[in-house]
């Protein structure tokens, strides 16, 4: 909304971002970096300043480091940069009439343009028992440091569902020295994201860690009374448990922009630019749907590089440089010896040519349709992970042939990339 100075000019009130998470922060951090000198909100309903969240089912749990240093940037950085952040306050209303949002605490705030990066929920788990004491989820610092609290009295703990999260929290408590069990209703681990190459890889190394593997399993009841104290699976078994972790999927935080009237499915639906139907309002990140830019496909990504390359498209556009959202998804998970890192988006897959032995714990995956790569997964091979990046970015390929040959030089095919391709793949 620009309304007039005193010199009859119109006044600008700048760029709101809902959400203090990684992609809010990312927009306002680069749309300062690309000079824009309007004014920028955050609004976020956590009590930190925007923090990391992958280190809290890792590094932050297992006690390895603290939320300082999960900051992304101290206070100063927003005073020096006349970032205006507004924590502990919750956007309750997208006013897209009179360009304003409504907060939970104080008075309404007027854009010029919107970014809603308001990430994602958990899902809950559907069944009897779920709201007793002991049965926690995670997402924010302050759910981290709940399940701090329970994992030192729990000996027993149950993780609902074997995805990114489920394994993480089970490399974690196992490390702890816990007695872990993971139920996953389907027939193999993190199955929605990787290959089956991938998936044999983790289920037997979970298994070496100690961590009791139940697939094809579901959960259908947690039983105590106040504080939960078992979990009944299919098939009639019943396992202890003192502490259930969780971790289920997630599900797009785009409430406030469907009662503002805005397109959502599986998402807040934008455009390869990342605008919403509404072209003063941009979606980003987990909260957002987009169109990819290789298939056309809509799809919705949750990750830390999606958030931030995002976040850097839209804060360019804001400042007068508008293109595409083209960039190479890529994701990680830790889980304790074990990197694994993807890139490309894999969906359509039909053929897995394996690189390296996956006995020596470090290998890559390389996925295929037809003799077009599709994507990588790699196990503690950060230098084919990287490969992959540059590769796709550069809209490229290698044949199944040469993917699963150790001696094709994968250095060597990137020298050949074409210069001005490279250039654009930074
Ligand atoms: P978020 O960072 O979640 O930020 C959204 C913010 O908006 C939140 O603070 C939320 O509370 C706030 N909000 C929502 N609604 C409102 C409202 N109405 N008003 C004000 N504020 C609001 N990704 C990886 O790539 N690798 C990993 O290893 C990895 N590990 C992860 C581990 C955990 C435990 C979790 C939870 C996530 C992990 N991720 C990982 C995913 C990654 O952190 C997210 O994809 C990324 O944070 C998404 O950024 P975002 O800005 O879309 O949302």
């Amino acid at each position: 909304m620009t309304s007039n100075n005193a010199n009859g000019q119109p006044m600008s009130v700048g760029v709101v971002i809902i959400g203090a998470g990684q992609g809010g922060y990312q927009v306002a951090a680069s749309l300062r970096e690309a000079g824009y000198g309007e004014r920028i909100t955050i609004v976020g309903d956590e009590t930190e300043h925007p923090y990391q969240r992958p280190p809290l089912s890792k590094a932050y749990l297992l006690g390895d480091t603290t939320a300082e240093r999960l900051l992304l940037r101290p206070q100063s950085y927003y005073e020096k940069h006349t970032i205006d952040l507004v924590t502990n306050t919750r956007v309750t209303h997208i006013d897209r009439a009179a360009s304003r949002v409504a907060l939970s605490s104080g008075a309404p705030l007027a854009y010029d343009h919107l970014v809603i990066a308001t990430g994602a929920r958990n899902r809950l788990l559907p069944v009897t028992g779920a709201t007793l004491d002991g049965v926690m989820y995670l997402r924010t610092l302050a759910d981290a440091d709940a399940i701090k609290q329970h994992f030192a009295a729990a000996t027993n703990i149950v993780v609902a569902g074997a995805g990114f999260i489920g394994l993480e929290l089970a490399a974690v408590a196992s490390k702890l020295g816990k007695q872990v069990v993971v139920i996953e209703p389907l027939p193999r681990v993190m199955s929605r994201a990787v290959s089956d190459a991938i998936s044999q890889f983790f289920a037997g190394a979970h298994a070496q860690f100690g961590v009791k593997l139940m697939v094809d399993t579901r959960l259908e009841r947690i039983n105590g009374s106040g504080r939960v104290m078992s979990v009944s699976l299919s098939g009639a078994v019943e396992v202890p448990a003192d502490l259930v972790l969780v971790g289920i999927g997630i599900l797009p935080a785009d409430d406030l922009a469907q009662a503002a009237g805005l397109p959502v499915a599986n998402g807040i639906v934008v455009d390869a630019q990342l605008l919403t139907a509404d072209p003063k309002i941009s979606a980003i990140g987990d909260c957002a749907a987009f169109p990819d830019s290789v298939t056309g496909a809509m799809v919705r990504l949750e990750s830390v590089q999606n958030a931030v390359d995002q976040g850097r498209c839209v804060a360019k556009r804001i400042a007068g440089h508008p293109a595409p959202y083209e960039a190479v998804p890529w994701f990680w998970s830790d889980q304790r010896d074990l990197k694994l890192q993807m890139v490309g988006l894999t969906a359509g897959c039909d053929r897995t040519v394996v690189r390296g032995n996956p006995a020596e714990r470090a290998f890559s995956v390389f996925c295929f349709r037809g003799d077009t790569l599709l994507g990588i997964e790699s196990v503690n091979r950060g230098a084919e992970h990287m490969f992959g990046r540059r590769l796709l970015a550069a809209g490229e390929s290698v044949t199944p042939d040469e993917a699963g040959d150790l001696s094709f030089d994968l250095k060597a095919r990137l020298a050949r990339l074409a210069p001005a391709r490279v250039a654009s793949a930074g």
